[in-house]
């Protein structure tokens, strides 16, 4: 006989952010265990612990070891995973909660943005096939030193899909506080639609340029074993979003941009006034990525104030801000030349769709929104599914509003570059 299917749920902070909350997501589990499901819960840290810890930490020490850091943020997924077990328990369920050296998740050692490598599946799969309900404490993992890391913001979705990837799961849910995946930032965009169906390529694209409902790195994961994720709402039973392989014959009309997402956490920097010679980039973008840095938009233009002298403008996460500009100031140096100057002040708000591929003119049409809306353009990105225009971060709302409008994504079936 086949032993019943074995589902991944994962919960966001927001889902468990207070004990009403938390019960009520341990009566969805119990609900979908009845239905004849083994049940392997993955949980997030509840509500804003994760920022709290981060703003606590800087009260003590503004610069501390991501080793440190990484200890310190996992401990919210500590507490929610055993809470979630004993409010199981209280619904009269069998439940156990484990944490990262209990669970055989095996990461590199980059702290705060560790890559899993490995996961054991073996404890978890006993303990479902004994009738209990297994919560994992999502984000988390362990490296070869036996440290504790963490996966990068958001990770627990990665942690989710990782699992059900390794105990070879028949669904992976992700329950959040929105109904899906939506055309835009739903909070942002007051008529952004919700989307039945996305691409893994759209929602790696989405993911990657801003929209937090799903971490990237999980995406990547679903993509690469083929596991199609169903996300939706722990308030409501309403269908989610699947998000899926692309199809070889879609049978709707496939509009050309999907959505428009917005990142707040970027900065740029610009170093002026570089020796023009070869390799000097590859000297600055190599130092970068020494540190585990990921650059985004990079523009090189000849120096205004100087002949045969460059200038590099780039952007990066703003968490990394402050680490990339001590080694590009470095990196100056040795260089025997360049100043360094850094902005917190921008965002990047871009268009997905797989759709674009085939249709002319969208690029056009996303600058003529933000150009009607008066927002300046600093920097521009395109590949064949989206396109990025880094701008002023105080007019980051308005450009995804106007944007929204312009390809008409609130319409029920919107096609968009007619
Ligand atoms: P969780 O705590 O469940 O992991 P997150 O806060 O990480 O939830 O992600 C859910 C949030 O993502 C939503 O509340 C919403 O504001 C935001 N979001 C941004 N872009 C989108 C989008 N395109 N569709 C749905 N939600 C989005
Ligand atoms: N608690 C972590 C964070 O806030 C991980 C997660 O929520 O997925 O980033
Ligand atoms: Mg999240």
């Amino acid at each position: 006989m086949n032993p019943p299917p074995l589902v991944v749920m994962k919960f966001g902070g927001s889902s468990v952010a207070s004990p009403d909350r938390m019960k009520n997501v341990a009566r969805r589990i119990v609900a979908k265990k009845h239905e004849g499901n083994r049940c392997v819960v993955v949980v997030s840290a509840m509500g804003d612990t994760t920022d709290d810890l981060i703003d606590l930490s800087k009260k003590i020490n503004p610069d501390p070891t991501e080793r440190e850091m990484d200890l310190l943020m996992s401990a919210g997924e500590q507490i929610s995973s055993a809470l979630l077990a004993m409010a199981l328990q209280a619904e009269g369920e069998k439940a156990a909660a484990f944490f990262a050296p209990q669970l055989g998740i095996r990461t590199d050692s980059v702290h705060t943005k560790a890559r899993i490598v490995d996961i054991d599946g073996s404890r978890l799969q006993k303990e479902v096939g004994n009738g209990s309900i297994a919560v994992c404490a999502g984000f988390q993992g362990l490296d070869s030193e036996n440290d504790i890391t963490t996966l990068g913001r958001g990770g627990s979705d990665t942690t989710a899909v990782a699992l059900a990837v390794a105990l070879r799961a028949d669904v992976c849910e992700i329950y959040t506080d929105v109904d899906g995946i939506y055309t835009s930032d739903p909070r942002i965009v007051p008529d952004a639609r919700k989307i039945d169906r996305i691409y893994f390529d759209e929602m790696l694209e989405l993911a990657s340029l801003g929209a937090k409902v799903m971490m990237n790195r999980s995406i990547e994961v679903a993509k690469k074993y083929n596991v199609p994720l169903h996300v939706r709402s722990s308030l409501n039973n309403n269908s989610g979003s699947m998000i899926v392989p692309e199809e070889e014959n879609p049978m709707m009309e496939r509009p050309a941009v999907r959505a428009v997402a917005v990142d707040k956490d970027q900065a740029r920097i610009t170093a002026t006034d570089l020796p023009d010679k070869p390799g000097v980039a590859a000297k600055i973008f190599g130092s970068l990525a020494d540190a585990n840095i990921n650059v985004d938009m990079i523009v090189q233009s000849s120096s205004e104030q100087s002949a045969g002298k460059n200038d590099i403008s780039f952007t990066v996460g703003s968490t990394d801000l402050k680490k990339a500009v001590d080694r590009l100031k470095a990196v100056a140096v040795e260089l025997g030349g360049g100043h360094v100057v850094s902005g917190d002040d921008v965002a990047k708000v871009s268009i997905v769709g797989v759709g674009m591929r085939s249709h002319a003119g969208v690029a056009a049409r996303m600058f003529q929104a933000l150009a009607e809306a008066g927002i300046n353009i600093e920097m521009i990105s395109t590949s064949e599914i989206k396109v990025s225009c880094i701008i002023d971060r105080k007019q980051a709302d308005e450009a995804m509003r106007r944007i929204h409008a312009v390809f008409e994504m609130g319409q029920p079936a919107f096609v968009a570059a007619r």
